[in-house]
This record gives structure tokens, C-alpha cells and sequence, in this order.
């Protein structure tokens, strides 16, 4: 038997597949599409990436009509999470990211206590208790800044790939700060140290700083205790974690699941209301 987490984010959606003893079946992450086909297709295209053999209709064969082969068939249920969940009908359950995430966070890393989870357009801090209980979080989904969508403005803006930031971090000797707390205007700092020359290792270091202080203050707002985890697809860059890490004075830790967390907690919580 097999349960299915979907998550729906701004950026990207995730689907994460696992067996009735909670193990990893298949995980996928796809860009959300900027074309007309909206998040659905993007799911679509998420759940065919996780080689699930969907037929082409977003998990509706899972309960064995159709064209499903053996593996949709045994799709007991399927949850869905993340901003644009509602726009999935093929779940049974629709449950909020932050119970997913610190589901997803406890699996990933048993007995992590702090969870940040920083995606493409909000960033959140969880705090979880001794049993993998979420006790208390903070989130910043009004401002762009220290979220995915700051560092993807930021790439943009050096021309870059967001991937390829941490690359050239790794190379900073020093690090140009970046003094405007508002995404529209640190654009425009950017743009000016560019101007000036500014190294670019030093000026992505500033850039990484700037969206790991944002995080920082959440975290600090519900109290960091260690292991701290990060989530989200901000996780995939080492130039923000280890900036993160610098000013918390400890380390913030990721995963291989860092940015399938949520949909891995949305497909914990499809097996646990199906009594496994
Ligand atoms: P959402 O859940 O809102 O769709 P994600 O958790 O998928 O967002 O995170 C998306 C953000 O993660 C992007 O805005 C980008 O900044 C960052 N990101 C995704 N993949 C990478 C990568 N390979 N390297 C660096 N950053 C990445």
C-alpha cells in the first residue's frame, strides 16, 4: 500500500510517495510552469517524474480504474499541501503546510527541535516538540525579502542561474553588505555595487547574509534550539545555510528531502489517517 504527499508550492511542486512502514518510495520536485496550464500540470508533470505511472491524469486512477498500472493501484490516499493546494482535486485530504512541514522534518531527521523552511515566496520558523510535535512557529509571508523569490530576483539581476549562487560564495573573500531590509530596494543596491565593480563572490556572500538575517530573526523569535533543520528549496543553497549557520552559531543542517519535506509530511499524514 502506498500513500502520496503533493505539495503545491509558488515555485515548484513536489510529490513524495511512501510504503505503509513510512519508507521513501519516489520523490520528485518540478518548476512550476509559467505557461497557462497553472499548477496542475506542474503536478501532473511532478507525479510522472516520480515514475508512478499517473496516465496522465494527476493520481485519478490511483484506486484502479483507468489506465493505472500496479503501483497506482496501490495509492491508498493521497494528501495534498502547500499555497496552491486547493487547486488539486485529486486529494483526499487537503492539510496546511506548517503540520506538514514539521511532519515531513521529524521523519527526515528524528528528534530535530527547529525547523526553518524557507520556500519561493514565504519563510517559516517551526518549532517541534520532543515527540515531532509542532509547539510553536513564526512566519514572514508578507515581504519578499530573506524568501526564495528575493534570491531568484538577486540571480536574475547578476544574470545568473539561482543554482550557480552558492558557487560563486564559496569563492568571497570578504563580503559587500547589503544595508536595505526591502527586496525592491536591495535590487537596486545591487545594481549600483555592480556598477562600482563590486567583486561578485563578495556581493552573492552580502545577498546570502541579507536573506539568512531574515531567517535568523525568526528562528530567534521562537527560541533556536539545536538540531536546527532546514526546509524549502532554499535548502539547496549552501551559500544561505552556511550564512545561516554563521550568525546563529550553530549548525543548520539539510537534507536530500530538504525541499520535498512538506509533501513528505502530507504523504505521512495520508498513511496515519489510514490507520497505519
Ligand atoms: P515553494 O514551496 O514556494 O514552491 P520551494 O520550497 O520549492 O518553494 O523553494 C523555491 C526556492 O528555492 C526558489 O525560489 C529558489 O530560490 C530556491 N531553489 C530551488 N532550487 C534551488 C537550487 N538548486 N539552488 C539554489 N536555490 C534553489
Amino acid at each position: 500500500m502506498l500513500f502520496m504527499g503533493v505539495d503545491i508550492g509558488s515555485a515548484s511542486s513536489k510529490c513524495v510517495i511512501i510504503d505503509d512502514a513510512a519508507e521513501l518510495v519516489a520523490q520528485a520536485v518540478i518548476p512550476a510552469g509559467t505557461g497557462t496550464s497553472g499548477p496542475g500540470r506542474a503536478v501532473e508533470k511532478a507525479l510522472a517524474a516520480a515514475n508512478i505511472g499517473d496516465g496522465g491524469n494527476g493520481g485519478a486512477n490511483r484506486a484502479g480504474g483507468g489506465r493505472g498500472n500496479d503501483c497506482i493501484r496501490q495509492i491508498k490516499a493521497v494528501v495534498a499541501t502547500g499555497y496552491g493546494r486547493n487547486t488539486y482535486e485529486n486529494a483526499d485530504d487537503k492539510v496546511s503546510e506548517l503540520s506538514c512541514h514539521a511532519k515531513g522534518a521529524a521523519w527526515i531527521m528524528p528528534g530535530v527541535r527547529t525547523v526553518i523552511d524557507i520556500g519561493g515566496q514565504d519563510a517559516k520558523a517551526l518549532s517541534i516538540s520532543d515527540g515531532g510535535k509542532l509547539v510553536n512557529f513564526v512566519m514572514n509571508d508578507k515581504c519578499a525579502a530573506g524568501t526564495g523569490r528575493f534570491l531568484d530576483v538577486m540571480a536574475r539581476v547578476l544574470e545568473m542561474n539561482v543554482s550557480e549562487l552558492a558557487v560563486f560564495d564559496e569563492k568571497a573573500d570578504g563580503l559587500v553588505p547589503i544595508s536595505s531590509t526591502c527586496a525592491v530596494f536591495a535590487e537596486s543596491e545591487v545594481i549600483s555595487q555592480l556598477a562600482k565593480n563590486a567583486p561578485i563572490p563578495n556581493l552573492i556572500a552580502g545577498i546570502h547574509q541579507s536573506a539568512a538575517a531574515r531567517a535568523a530573526s525568526l528562528i530567534k523569535r521562537i527560541g533556536a534550539e539545536a538540531p536546527v533543520l532546514m526546509t524549502g528549496g532554499v535548502a539547496n543553497n549552501a551559500g544561505v545555510v552556511r550564512a545561516l549557520s554563521r550568525l546563529m552559531g550553530l549548525e543548520v543542517l539539510t537534507s536530500p528531502f530538504s525541499q520535498t519535506a512538506g509533501a513528505l509530511g502530507a504523504a505521512l499524514i495520508a498513511r496515519e489517517r489510514n490507520g497505519c
